[in-house]
């Protein structure tokens, strides 16, 4: 049994800008910083640098930044194997630019992502249906996401969605029904339930909107207030780890490869969870997205100092 991922594989372009330009200006940046981003792919390499090779399935260009993409994942040791090429797309780019408060501005171009097709999970089925679970983000058309829900679900796997970007409520209902576990951080959190999840309580009212929407495991990652965890027979908030936070892009993604492979090697909800926001914690430790995610080692040592 193996953890599938399905989503969108980006090469991330960030420079870091004294001011945001406002429309129409242009301002000087030193240095960019490229590398692979994208949800899909993000929690694709958090898996992988956690020990379990993913059975990765994205889409991207047959250009430049497809091939750097290639090489990124292999040298990861993921298997590649699973990317499929669009005819006439460009890879996925995300171009970011983040000031010195941290504030940030993002164009991202789909590309390739947005080609995804049911007839390309078709041809993947086999390995979802062989996936225990299989993870899913919002970056690739909806009827994808469906068609590859629907083949997993044929297999018996868990469906952990992460609703990012949010989808119009339509679409939000009919995907949740088929979710097992759904992972909102607390922006998606309020866009789904009206409620913001601040404190144990709040994130206890929001749970309840989300479980009445079909997934029976709730997790609501709340930044450094930890993530909330609920399900019919048990719930609680998981304390964030103190860590020195430098760059938060990437935490939730890494947050839910860490979960997705403690759940996947058997461990109880409780210490999933926790695993997870270890794992989360130390990607905001460093810049980047797909880059920022640690080593199994890493989030050993954060979870058992001194063992
Ligand atoms: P997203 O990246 O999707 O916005 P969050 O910011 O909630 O999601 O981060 C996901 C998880 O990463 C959190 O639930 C928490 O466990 C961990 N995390 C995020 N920011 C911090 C932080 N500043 N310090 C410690 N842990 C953090």
């Amino acid at each position: 049994m193996s953890i599938a991922v399905v989503g969108s594989s980006n090469i991330d372009f960030a420079a870091r800008v004294a001011k945001l330009p406002k429309p129409g200006q242009t301002v000087p940046a030193k240095e960019y910083i490229s590398g692979p981003g994208g949800k899909g792919c993000n929690q694709a390499l958090a898996i992988a640098r956690l020990g379990v090779s993913p059975v990765f399935i994205s889409k991207i260009g047959d250009d430049a930044l497809g091939r750097q993409l290639v090489t990124s994942l292999a040298a990861e040791g993921i298997d590649t194997s699973h990317l499929i090429i669009a005819d006439a797309a460009q890879t996925g780019t995300a171009l970011i630019s983040i000031d010195e408060a941290g504030e940030n501005m993002i164009t991202v171009v789909g590309g390739a992502n947005m080609t995804m097709t049911r007839g390309d999970l078709h041809e993947k089925q086999d390995y979802l249906r062989d996936c225990d679970y299989l993870l899913l983000q919002l970056e690739c058309p909806v009827v994808a996401v469906d068609c590859a829900i629907k083949y997993a679900r044929e297999g018996g796997a868990k469906i952990m969605l992460d609703p990012a970007p949010v989808p119009d409520h339509m679409v939000m209902r009919d995907l949740l029904a088929l979710t097992d576990i759904v992972t909102p951080n607390s922006t998606e959190c309020r866009a789904m339930t009206g409620i913001e999840p601040v404190d144990e309580a709040s994130a206890k009212k929001a749970a309840k909107v989300l479980h009445d929407m079909g997934p029976k495991t709730v997790i609501i990652k709340m930044g450094r207030e930890g993530a909330y965890y609920s399900t019919p027979d048990m719930s609680g908030l998981v304390a964030s780890f103190t860590v020195s936070a430098i760059d938060t892009v990437g935490a939730g993604d890494c947050f839910n490869a860490g979960l997705a492979v403690a759940l996947h090697n058997g461990q109880a909800l409780p210490d999933a969870v926790r695993f997870a926001c270890a794992t989360g914690a130390l990607a905001t430790t460093r810049n980047g997205a797909g880059d920022a995610a640690p080593t199994l080692d890493q989030v050993l040592a954060l979870l058992e100092p001194g063992s």
